[in-house]
């Protein structure tokens, strides 16, 4: 029996801030966007604690929460938010109609197509990492600095996130480790001396991070080895930050869509639109610079009014 393939206006792929986003300003705009969650519906603030810098949450609110808001917000308006993944797309050139595989047994068609497939942090892969993250473990300094306030950390990492996170961080805390693993930096040299002139970061070169320390509960140290010398000690501090890179979740659209060197998405100066017509993207997908949820958000209004130009545009 032939398989029934469903055709969308505007199919969005990815939960997070962007993709919640983009959904609301479709849906509103009368597109009746379809939403596929993708493995982890809400995307990567699910995984995170408090969230206290987004506009509108005077108090706070923790990242599930205001994912779980977003999501009904974006279904208010008539969206249908599904779950599944996407598993492979053909897209149309010419900006005719695009194809994309759904759990690798559905087809879907959709006339726009919008990317908000997230970025993933890199981490050490060390047990301890896993077991304090959340509690005093860290991926990004500029969402869980400030509960750090005045406190010690450490910071992994020395391209240029680790140098302007540590940086970030020395403005609020007490003392800022910095751990390099070779003798020398990975970030340009403007970030390098800025983190050499800022008093209160100590950068330890040919460090390698080997356990955080914690008290069953909470971080209360990391242990550093040095690999030049094979000594070990540990480092005093309450919060450990992992600034090693992010990946961006391109791999369903190598060779089909533009790409820096680092699988970042590549769109059209202050726009969302990809190379291919029809084809937009939106939050850390398409951004290695500010990485935040309101910037995400930002940029998924962006590409459903940019997509919602394009549908008008071929009437
Ligand atoms: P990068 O890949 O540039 O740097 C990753 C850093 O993490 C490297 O120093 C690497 O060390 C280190 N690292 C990787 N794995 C480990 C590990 N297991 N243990 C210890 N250290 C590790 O990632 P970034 O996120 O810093 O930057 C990504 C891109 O975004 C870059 O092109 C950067 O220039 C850009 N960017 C630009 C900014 C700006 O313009 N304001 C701000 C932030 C990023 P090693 O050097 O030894 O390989």
């Amino acid at each position: 029996m032939q398989q029934e393939i469903e055709h969308i206006h505007c199919l969005i792929i990815g939960s997070g801030p962007a993709g919640y986003t983009a959904a609301i300003y479709a849906a509103r705009a009368d597109m009746k966007p379809v939403v596929y969650t993708g493995i982890v519906p809400g995307g990567q603030l699910t995984q995170t604690t408090e969230v206290d810098n987004f506009p509108g949450y005077p108090q706070g609110i923790t990242g599930p929460v205001m994912m779980e808001d977003l999501r009904v917000q974006a279904e208010r308006f008539g969206t249908q938010v599904r779950f599944g993944y996407a598993t492979k797309v053909d897209f149309s050139t010419d900006g005719g109609i695009h194809t994309v595989e759904i759990d690798g047994n559905k087809t879907v068609t959709a006339d726009t197509v919008i990317i908000a497939t997230g970025a993933t942090a890199k981490w050490l892969g060390l047990p301890s990492e896993e077991k304090y993250n959340g509690f005093g473990v860290s991926a990004c300094a500029v969402c869980d600095g400030f509960f750090f306030k005045g406190q010690d950390v450490a910071i992994v990492g020395a391209g240029d996130t680790a140098a302007e996170e540590a940086t970030y961080l020395a403005k609020l805390c007490n003392k800022v480790h910095m751990l390099v693993r070779r003798d020398e930096f990975r970030a340009s040299k403007a970030m390098v001396h800025r983190v050499l002139n800022t008093p209160n970061i100590e950068v330890h070169y040919n460090s390698e991070t080997e356990e955080i320390v914690g008290d069953g509960q909470v971080v209360t140290g990391v242990k550093v080895k040095n690999n030049e010398t094979n000594e070990s000690k540990v480092l005093d501090v309450t919060g450990f930050f992992v600034a090693i890179g992010h990946k961006p979740n391109t791999e369903l659209f190598n060779g089909i869509l533009d790409m820096d060197e680092t699988g970042y998405l590549i769109t059209k100066p202050n726009a969302t639109a990809t190379n291919i017509p029809g084809v937009f993207a939106c939050g850390d997908v398409q951004d290695n610079i500010y990485r935040q949820a309101i910037t995400a958000a930002g940029t998924g209004c962006m590409a459903a009014l940019e997509a919602e130009r394009y549908l008008a545009s071929k009437i």
